[in-house]
């Protein structure tokens, strides 16, 4: 988990950057604007923590610039005391949260749990596709709210399509990404097909609109499609 802290003043830069560490997140410190949005843009962190009153380019026009540049990373920005302007502004500005100088730093800490977790729920670990919603972490997976029983190769097979919704997927990729294999004396064809035709029926069966298609000659698809 890496943090880029954007902040001018030394003293609360060394503590955020010792606090954070000492709870294991990987931290990176920026000093002033430009050197804060250069990183930003030319490597990968987790989380941003903005100070906004920075010399130069300050934290808001970095912000605004990021976020115009599609950049997802959750940001929290730290602002001066009773600058509620600054929050309002900030938060328009897309950040995710705001901490108030000066701040416990049991608080930031509880911020910043708060920001991972809700960025990963969001993001990377639940996939949505039509009405199927599959969630990662816990393996459950419901089409239009409705739970769906899914057996360990199912729900790989599964996971693959909502991951190419839309989009074609053979049997090779199926054998290589989700059966891993790439070449054995029996094609994996067949069990393919019976493995997609299980699926199929736990996803389909009893729906106006169905989605996992054969492509006939090339392999499968997930999309919706009437009946
Ligand atoms: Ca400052």
């Amino acid at each position: 988990m890496r943090i880029l802290v954007i902040e001018d003043e030394p003293k609360v830069a060394k503590a955020l950057k010792q606090g954070l560490e000492g709870e294991h997140y990987d931290v990176a410190v920026a000093s002033t604007g430009e050197e804060g949005f250069f990183r930003l843009n030319s490597e990968t962190f987790d989380l941003l923590i903005l100070d906004l009153m920075l010399p130069g380019r300050d934290g808001l026009e970095i912000l605004a610039t990021a976020r115009q540049r599609g950049l997802a990373t959750p940001v929290l920005i730290l602002t001066a005391k009773d600058a509620v302007e600054d929050r309002v502004i900030g938060l328009d500005a897309g950040a995710d949260d705001y901490l108030v100088k000066p701040f416990a730093f049991a608080e930031l800490l509880a911020r910043i749990r708060a920001l991972v977790r809700r960025g990963r729920t969001d993001h990377v670990l639940r996939l949505k596709a039509a009405d199927l919603d599959m969630d990662l972490v816990t393996r459950a997976v419901t089409r239009a709210g409705e739970p769906l029983e899914l057996t360990p190769r199912e729900f790989e097979l599964l996971e693959y399509l909502m991951r190419h919704h839309r989009q074609v997927v053979s049997r090779e990729m199926l054998a290589r990404d989700v059966w891993k294999e790439m070449s054995r004396a029996t094609p994996l064809d067949n069990v393919i097909d019976v493995h997609v035709a299980r699926l199929r029926k736990k996803v389909d069966q009893g729906r106006p609109t169905k989605l996992i298609h054969t492509v006939r000659g090339v392999g499968f698809v997930l999309r919706e499609e009437k009946a």
